[in-house]
């Protein structure tokens, strides 16, 4: 089984490196590629560890970008980690989070809603890591101020929300071509959750390469439109679970929308050329 959309505690996944390897071999995944928001620090322990239990690894990134106002997430495959240029963008991405989340705090704050942000200023000064929403959720949880994770961002950091704030951010466009000259292919992630499907054949012309076709949050009809569309477009096709981890508020498991082999061996090969 091949997974290709996976989370660390190197953005906002909840198992370690090496717990989600254990983990992905435990589930009976042939195949993972790591793919942390914004970072690649994950990788060389967890495709270390992954080799060794004969699991393979690809080396991948899930990167937000800005389009008219909404985030869009664009996955990168077959990364050279030593890239110089990818590594620049990839800390001013970061240094973009950790400013958006000190502003998210301060609504907050100005809300009345105290929140402990000392485990947050934890992890944002750790080398490499990406914080997000995810770690003020869990804030807002452990203060009380929310039952969950989901309920977190139903109440204050959604889009529209009092505590959200929009993100500063690359296109689409620029993303597709930082991922290309560090060597891998650009995906476009669960785009039926991004209600951007008038946009696709435009980004296909501008260098994106894949389409997530296989994702937990995609309908039977979405994943048939998204099979369509690549086929048309001449796109490859991706997919994964988007694991996060236990907790994390999100429930699909390792494994589930795994990426037909077949569509696999096209990617590789198409990453090779
Ligand atoms: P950020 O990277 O700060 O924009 O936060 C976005 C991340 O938060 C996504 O990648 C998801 O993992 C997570 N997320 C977004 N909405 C929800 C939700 N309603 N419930 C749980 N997790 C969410
Ligand atoms: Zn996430
Ligand atoms: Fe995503
Ligand atoms: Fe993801």
């Amino acid at each position: 089984m091949i997974d290709l959309h996976l989370h660390t505690t190197a953005s906002d996944g909840r198992s370690a490196p090496l717990d989600l390897v254990r983990e992905a071999a435990a589930a009976g995944l042939s195949t993972i590629a790591i793919t942390d928001h914004d970072t690649l620090a994950a990788i060389p322990e967890a495709c270390a560890a992954a080799t060794a239990s004969a699991l393979e690894c690809i080396a991948g990134i899930e990167i937000t970008a800005v389009h008219a106002g909404r985030d869009i997430h664009v996955l990168g495959y077959f990364l050279r980690l030593d890239d110089p240029d990818l590594t620049v963008f990839l800390d001013r991405q970061r240094a973009l989070r950790r400013a958006r989340v000190n502003e998210i705090l301060g609504r907050l704050d100005r809300l009345g809603v105290a929140v402990d942000r000392s485990e947050i200023d934890r992890r944002a000064g750790e080398p490499g890591r990406a914080v997000g929403r995810p770690a003020i959720a869990a804030a807002l949880v452990a203060a009380g101020r929310a039952r969950d994770i989901a309920d977190a961002f139903d109440r204050f950091l959604s889009e529209g929300r009092p505590a959200f704030v929009p993100r500063e951010g690359a296109s689409p466009e620029e993303v597709f071509d930082r991922i290309a000259r560090a060597g891998g292919l650009s995906s476009l992630a669960h785009p039926g959750k991004m209600g951007r499907d008038h946009s696709i054949a435009d980004w296909a012309a501008a260098g994106l390469r894949a389409l997530e076709v296989f994702h937990p949050d995609h309908s039977p009809a979405d994943q048939a439109r998204y099979q369509q569309m690549a086929s048309v477009l001449d796109l490859l096709m991706t997919g994964g679970s988007d694991y996060h981890g236990p907790g994390s508020g999100r429930t699909a498991g390792l494994g589930h929308s795994v990426l037909p082999r077949a569509d696999f061996d096209r990617l590789r090969a198409r990453a090779a050329a």
